[in-house]
C-alpha cells in the first residue's frame, strides 16, 4: 500500500546543525541493560532500528569518565580510547542503514556512587547522595570544574572518532552534573556557578560551547534537558529554570531534546498517563528557539505525530519505547502498513532490563535484546522446515504469539481456545483499572493472524487429550495458562494459610470473572507485581473498605523495576486503601484474619468479610501431563512433539509468555542446539 499523503510530513528530512536526518523519526537515548558489557548486542539492536527507518539512533547514557561510574548498571562508557571500538560497532550498524548515530555524553555527578572505581563522588556542593548508600559527594572546586570540562571535551572528540553524528550534552532526568548545577536543591554554591539561574546554568553553557568547539564542525551538538521535575519547590520547573535556560541558551546547541524528569515521569506507564502526556510541559520550547526540537510521549499514533509537527510543538517524533516495541514503526507508516504496527503497551517491562541489569526485553516485541545473541529479527523469521501442521491449545499471549510466528513461517496452524474470547489473561487483565492498553498484545496478534490464510482460530473449543490425539496434527503446543491460588501459598507462606477454607475467599480470577466481593476486603499481596495493587484499587473504587497486607516493605514492590511503585502506593493511599506492610497472614476464619509481623511474629486481628489472596499461580498443566504420560498413544496418533509454553509451564509476566510463544515457533523443527543456545560476549583478558 502506498503511504497515506497525510503522513508525508513525517518523512521530510530535517537539518540538525552540520548533519541531516532523513526523516522525523528520532530514537532518543534509552538504556537497555546491555551497555558497555554487551557492545555487540547493543550494536545489533540499534542497527535493526536504523533498518526500521528511525533517522536518528542514540546510545543510552554514556559515562565520560571513571568518576562517573554507576556500576553495576550497564550503560555505555567512554572513559578512554579503549572504549571507542565498542561504540564504533554501533555507529557502523546505524550508518549501514543510512541513519545518524547520536551519543549521550554523561557525567552522573552525585548519582555516580563510584562503587567500582571507588572514587569520591562529586557534586556542586558537599551533599549526601540520593539513594541510601552511606556516601556523601564532595563539592567541586574550580579545578574540578575545569577537569570535568576537559573530560567532556575529550569524550566529544572520542565520540567523533567512533563515528557519531550527534553529540549530546546531558542535562536530563536529574541524573547528570549540569542538571545538578542547575538544581537549587543540589547547588548551594556562592561563586559564579551558584545562586542566580545564569550562574547555575553556567556549567551547561560551558559544556555546550566546549562540545561545539571540539566537534561542532562535523557533528551536531544536542542538549537533553528536563524542563520540569514535577516536584514543586527545589525542583526544576518550566516557569523558573525551564524557560530561563531555553531563553539564555536556546540558540547555542543544534538541537533540543526536551522532557520531564525524573525518568519515572519521563517514561510513565500507560496505567498512569496517556500518549503525549509531556506535551503540556514541553510545548513552549519551540517558540523560544529556532533550533529543531525533539520530545517523547509514547507516540504510536501517526495522526498525533503529524499534529505535533503541524502545531509547531516538535520537529522530531522522539521515541524510546515505541521504537523498542516496534523497531520498524517508521517503515510501516512509510509503506502504508499501519495495521502492522506493534504498538507499545506502556508496561515498562523494557525498563526492568535496566533496573535488573539484564538485556532489555519487551512485552510486545519478543526479539528485543535478542538481535545479536539469538539472531532474531523483529520482522523476519525462517521459513518452515516441514509440512507438519501445528495445533496450539490456548489463545493467551503465548498461544497467540506462537500461532502468529508459526503462521509467518508458513506452517498450517490451528489455534483452539476454550473460551469465547481470544487473549487469555490479557483480555481479562486489560479490564482492570488503567490496564486497557494491554489489550494491544492480543489485538496486534489477532490483526496479523486474520491476514494469514494458514492460521485458523477456533473459539469456544476446550480440548482434552483424546481430542488432541484424534485431530491428526504432527506438532502440538500447549499454552493453557495458569490460575491464581486461593489458599494463600506464596513466598511468605509455603503451606496453605490455616483456616482459608473457612473464609470467604475470592481469587484474582474470580474477581476478573466478575464475582463480587462482600463488605470489608483483606487483600494479601505476596505476588508483589501489579495484580495486588490493581485489584485493591478496583475494589476500593467499587466502594469496599480495603486493607492491603503484604510481607514487603511497600506495595507492589517489584514495580520499582517498572518505575511505578511510587505512583501505585500514592494512588492507593489517596483512595483510602489501608496498607499494612511487613505482615503475613497467620490465620483466617469467617469475618476475621490474624496478621503477623514478619520480624517479631506479633499478631493482631482485623475484621474482614472477603479475603483476596494474591500470592502465586498454579500452572494449568494437566493436559500437557496427560499427553506426555502416554508416549505410545502420541506415536500412534502421529504426534511428533508436545511442548508446554508460557504460563502453563511457568507462570510469569505477559512478556515472558509472548517470548515463550515466539521461541517455540522459532524452535519448531529445529535441531536442539548443543551447549549454550545463545551467543555470549566474553570479557577479554589483558596480558
Ligand atoms: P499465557 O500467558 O501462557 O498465554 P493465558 O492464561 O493468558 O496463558 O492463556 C491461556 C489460554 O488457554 C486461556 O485463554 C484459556 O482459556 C485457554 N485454555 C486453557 N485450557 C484450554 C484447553 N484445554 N483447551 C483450549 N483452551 C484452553
Ligand atoms: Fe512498550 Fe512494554 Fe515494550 Fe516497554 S516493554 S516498549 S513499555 S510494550
Amino acid at each position: 500500500m502506498p503511504r497515506d499523503p497525510r503522513y508525508d510530513i513525517l518523512f521530510e528530512s530535517v537539518k540538525i546543525g552540520p548533519v541531516t536526518a532523513r526523516n522525523r523519526f528520532y530514537q532518543v537515548p534509552h538504556c537497555n541493560g546491555m551497555g558497555h558489557p554487551m557492545p555487540s548486542g547493543v550494536a545489533s539492536m540499534r542497527g535493526v532500528k536504523a533498518e526500521g527507518g528511525w533517522a536518528v539512533i542514540c546510545t543510552e547514557q554514556c559515562d565520560i569518565h571513571y568518576t562517573s561510574d554507576i556500576s553495576p548498571y550497564a550503560e555505555a562508557r567512554l572513559w578512554d580510547d579503549r572504549d571507542i571500538p565498542a561504540l564504533a560497532a554501533m555507529t557502523e550498524a546505524v550508518h549501514e542503514h543510512g541513519s545518524l548515530a547520536g551519543i549521550e555524553l554523561t557525567h552522573n555527578g552525585l548519582h555516580a556512587l563510584n562503587r567500582m572505581s571507588r572514587e569520591v563522588p562529586m557534586a556542586p556542593s558537599d551533599i549526601v547522595v540520593e539513594n541510601y548508600d552511606p556516601i556523601h559527594a564532595r563539592a567541586m572546586d574550580k579545578s574540578d570544574i575545569k577537569a570535568l570540562r576537559k573530560w567532556h571535551r575529550d569524550a566529544a572528540l572520542r565520540s567523533k572518532k567512533a563515528g557519531f553524528d550527534v553529540v549530546y550534552v546531558y542535562a536530563g532526568h536529574g541524573l547528570s552534573m549540569p542538571m545538578h548545577f542547575l538544581s537549587s536543591r543540589y547547588n548551594h554554591r556562592t561563586d559564579e556557578y551558584g545562586g542566580s539561574i545564569e550562574n547555575r546554568a553556567r556549567l551547561l553553557r560551558e559544556l555546550i560551547e566546549d562540545t561545539k568547539d571540539a566537534v561542532g564542525d562535523s557533528c551536531a551538538v544536542a542538549v537533553r534537558f528536563a524542563v520540569e521535575e514535577l516536584m514543586g519547590p527545589g525542583g526544576i520547573t518550566v516557569e523558573e529554570e525551564g524557560k530561563a535556560v531555553i531563553e539564555m541558551l536556546g540558540e547555542l546547541p543544534d538541537l533540543w531534546d526536551v522532557n520531564v524528569a525524573d525518568w519515572s515521569n519521563d517514561s510513565t506507564t500507560s496505567r498512569f498517563s496517556p500518549e503525549g502526556s509531556q506535551t503540556e510541559y514541553i510545548s513552549f520550547v519551540k517558540q523560544m528557539t529556532s533550533k529543531p526540537v525533539v520530545a517523547v510521549g509514547r507516540f504510536t499514533s501517526p495522526d498525533l505525530m503529524v499534529s505535533m509537527v503541524n502545531k509547531g510543538i516538535v520537529d522530531f517524533i522522539g521515541a524510546a519505547r515505541p521504537s523498542i516495541a516496534d523497531p520498524f514503526l517508521p517503515k510501516k507508516i512509510e509503506e502504508g502498513r499501519m495495521e502492522d504496527i506493534r504498538e507499545c503497551i506502556g508496561c515498562n517491562i523494557c525498563v526492568s532490563g535496566d533496573s535488573t541489569i539484564t538485556p532489555i526485553r519487551c512485552t510486545q516485541n519478543p526479539t528485543m535484546g535478542e538481535e545479536w545473541r539469538r539472531d532474531w529479527h523483529p520482522e523476519r523469521i525462517q521459513v518452515k522446515k516441514s509440512d507438519d501442521s501445528v495445533l496450539i491449545v490456548g489463545a493467551g499471549p503465548a498461544g497467540l504469539e506462537a500461532a502468529r510466528a508459526l503462521g509467518q513461517r508458513g506452517y498450517t496452524v490451528a489455534l483452539a481456545e476454550a473460551t469465547t474470547q481470544p487473549g487469555g489473561r490479557v483480555t481479562l487483565e486489560s479490564q482492570l483499572p488503567g490496564l486497557a492498553a494491554w489489550a494491544r498484545v492480543r489485538d496486534h496478534r489477532l490483526q496479523q493472524i486474520n491476514n494469514m490464510t494458514n492460521v485458523t482460530i477456533y473459539l469456544d473449543s476446550r480440548l482434552d487429550a483424546d481430542q488432541i490425539r484424534e485431530f491428526g496434527f504432527q506438532q502440538v503446543i500447549l499454552a493453557t495458562g495458569a490460575r491464581w491460588r486461593g489458599d494463600g501459598v506464596g513466598r511468605k507462606h509455603r503451606e496453605p494459610i490455616p483456616g482459608h477454607d473457612g473464609a470467604n475467599i475470592l481469587t484474582p480470577n474470580d474477581i476478573m470473572a466478575g464475582k463480587a466481593a462482600q463488605g470489608r476486603v483483606l487483600l494479601f499481596d505476596d505476588d508483589h507485581y501489579y495484580m495486588g495493587g490493581v485489584l485493591a484499587e478496583k475494589l476500593r473504587l467499587e466502594g469496599h473498605e480495603v486493607t492491603l497486607v503484604t510481607p514487603a516493605a511497600d506495595v507492589s514492590n517489584w514495580t520499582h523495576n517498572t518505575m511505578e511503585q511510587g505512583r501505585i502506593q500514592t494512588r492507593l493511599l489517596e483512595l483510602g486503601v489501608e496498607i499494612v506492610p511487613q505482615h503475613g497472614v497467620a490465620g483466617l476464619r469467617s469475618g476475621a484474619a490474624t496478621l503477623a509481623c514478619v520480624f517479631t511474629g506479633r499478631t493482631r486481628d482485623i475484621e474482614c468479610d472477603t479475603v483476596v489472596p494474591v500470592t502465586s499461580l498454579i500452572p494449568n498443566n494437566a493436559l500437557y501431563q496427560s499427553l506426555v504420560a502416554d508416549s505410545s498413544a502420541l506415536e500412534s496418533a502421529g504426534i511428533k512433539s508436545v511442548l508446554a509454553v508460557g504460563d502453563c509451564l511457568s507462570p510469569s509476566t505477559i512478556a515472558a509468555a509472548v517470548y515463550a510463544g515466539h521461541k517455540a515457533a522459532r524452535g519448531l523443527d529445529e535441531a536442539p542446539v548443543e551447549g549454550v543456545p545463545f551467543k555470549r560476549e566474553i570479557p577479554a583478558i589483558e596480558c
